[in-house]
């Protein structure tokens, strides 16, 4: 199973990702939005990270619920709240666990979807984290029915938000701030669906 120390080592793993890529997700944002992408997941990751000494003792769900918190309160734009969204949802979907088997962590992600879908209005195609983050969990879902472990669900969920974030370089934005470029918003990759894979990968790499 994924134990509570996993959690805690995934978005550590997760901050120290998106803080080593945050030049390159602020270049895909100066792109196609407002150059900010790279530094508001590592704004919001490193507040995350200075929480996550004095939540050694709390459950998955509660540890998950404060990393929602923290980055509504510390990502801003139009991530902060759609990241934000989707952990708090993770964390309500994992309360009171202290490890998750293949179908919790497939019920956390599909919370997490739920959530960013909910929350922006948007679905597959727009342009968008979730062009990452729903062929990730179709991925986990065919994982867990083939009854993987966790460490290989989320090693196909990494693969498959790789293929979807680099699948929206040709798509058209018809969300956020990428949508005000139209037709020209084609061409390049979509910052939010590169912070998206990067946390995928965090989490398969520490569990592999
Ligand atoms: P802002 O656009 O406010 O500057 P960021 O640059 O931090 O915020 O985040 C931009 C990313 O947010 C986009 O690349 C996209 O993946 C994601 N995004 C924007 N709007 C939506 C939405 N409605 N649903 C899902 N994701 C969205
Ligand atoms: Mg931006
Ligand atoms: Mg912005």
């Amino acid at each position: 199973p994924v134990t509570h120390e996993d959690i805690l080592r995934w978005l550590q793993r997760s901050t120290q990702v998106l803080h080593e890529n945050s030049a390159y997700l602020t270049q895909l944002d100066s792109a196609i939005g407002d150059a900010d992408h790279g530094s508001n997941m590592d704004r919001g990751f490193t507040a995350v990270s200075a929480k996550l000494a004095s939540l050694s003792n709390a459950d998955i769900g509660a540890l998950l619920k404060t990393v929602g918190t923290t980055l509504v309160s510390t990502v801003g734009g139009a991530s902060g709240p759609l990241y934000g969204t989707a952990f708090l949802r993770a964390g309500m979907a994992s309360a009171g666990k202290q490890s998750l088997e293949t179908p919790d962590v497939i019920a956390l992600f599909d919370a997490a979807l739920e959530g960013v879908k909910t929350r922006g209005k948007a679905q597959a195609g727009e342009k968008t984290m979730l062009d990452a983050l729903i062929p990730a969990i179709e991925a986990g879902k065919q994982a867990a029915s083939d009854q993987l472990p966790p460490a290989q669900v989320l090693q196909r969920m990494a693969v498959a938000a790789e293929t979807g974030m680099k699948s929206t370089i040709d798509m058209v934005a018809t969300k956020g701030r990428a949508s005000y470029l139209g037709e020209r918003s084609a061409g390049h990759q979509d910052p939010g669906a590169t912070s998206c894979w990067l946390i995928l990968q965090a989490f398969s790499d520490i569990l592999a």
